[in-house]
């Protein structure tokens, strides 16, 4: 059955090829609703577009014609620059074929219909294809996967943020969720959240947390392996300071984040190749926090501006044992 439905698929790969339709957006959707089977408000149906960035106007279209929403977490964003073309994805969770139209101009949508599920994302050959046929829009592959998986909502608004799903915003994702289930704030208490190394993660924490770095809430700092080497930490991946106030006091925790615990041999992880780690996992599995530190607000910010904030917890904490 599987292998009757892999060569359709291929043969779909083939027969449908780039096409530029003299049609607006409107018959487009309507078109592309056709091609698969699909009718407007069906649960297997989702929508991935850049219209909430590039062309507002189009979300109601979209929601009209698709019956996808929001608030039934089928209609999902992916972050993009002003000014890019308008873009819709249509997607079938059972066939895992994506339908993505793309604004070429005026009154002229381009079209490729292609088959993206895990039989095709883990087979070298089709995976070049992919990518042939969708080219920067090669991302929307892991996105609409992960849809498809049940990847929660949360974690989708973490994924339009970045723009991409991959292992990196999984392990933002649930660093987020560790952060909150251990030190959940109480009254005036606020997070300040040093980065480093930076890696995706910083974009799930950044979305989850509601640390911006305009409001000061992250702080990234870009960290060599050899500055890494010769900490007591293992793996370390940010300093989470959880202040008494705004600007006031706080204490400082180490989080390190264990790739080593990761399961590699899965192959179909949110449509991903490669993908290690699952948004069910739970979080003790890969993090933990070796040292917490309590830290005066002045020591705080000499914490954000020196260069190797580990080495600098590292000598207070030295200090705080010859008291
Ligand atoms: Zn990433």
């Amino acid at each position: 059955m599987q292998r009757k439905w892999h060569v359709a698929t291929v043969v779909l790969v083939v027969l449908i090829p780039r096409l530029l339709c003299a049609a607006g957006m409107v018959d487009a959707v309507g078109a592309g609703l056709r091609s698969l089977d699909l009718k407007k408000g069906d649960p297997a149906l989702c929508v991935l577009s850049n219209a909430v960035y590039v062309d507002h106007a189009a979300l109601d279209m979209l929601e009209d014609r698709t019956g996808c929403s929001l608030g039934k977490g089928n209609l999902l964003f992916y972050h993009c620059p002003s000014g890019r073309p308008l873009k819709a994805a249509l997607f079938r969770r059972d066939t895992r074929v994506a339908c993505l139209l793309t604004q070429a101009g005026e009154g002229m949508i381009e079209r490729v219909q292609l088959a993206i599920g895990p039989e095709q994302t883990s087979n070298p050959e089709t995976w070049k294809e992919i990518g042939a046929k969708l080219g920067a829009d090669t991302a929307m592959v892991g996105i609409l996967n992960a849809w498809a998986d049940g990847a929660p909502n949360d974690l989708l608004k973490c994924v339009e943020f970045h723009n991409h799903f991959c292992p990196g915003v999984t392990s933002g994702y649930l660093m987020a969720k560790y952060i909150q289930a251990h030190w959940p704030l109480t009254g005036r208490q606020a997070y300040l959240y040093i980065a480093a190394p930076v890696w995706c993660k910083e974009d799930a924490i950044q979305q989850l947390l509601d640390l911006t770095a305009g409001k000061h809430g992250i702080v990234t700092k870009p960290l060599a392996k050899d500055q890494l080497k010769d900490l007591p930490y293992t793996q370390p991946a940010g300093i989470l300071i959880v202040r008494e106030e705004r600007n006031g006091p706080g204490t400082a925790h180490v989080l390190c984040f264990d790739w080593e615990l990761a399961n590699r041999g899965i192959k179909d992880m949110g449509g991903m190749k490669k993908n290690p780690l699952s948004w069910n996992d739970a979080p003790e599995k890969y993090i933990s926090s070796p040292l917490s530190l309590g830290l005066t607000a002045e020591e705080i910010a000499r914490l954000e501006l020196v260069e190797n904030p580990y080495q600098f917890l590292v000598s207070m904490e030295k200090k705080e044992q010859k008291k």
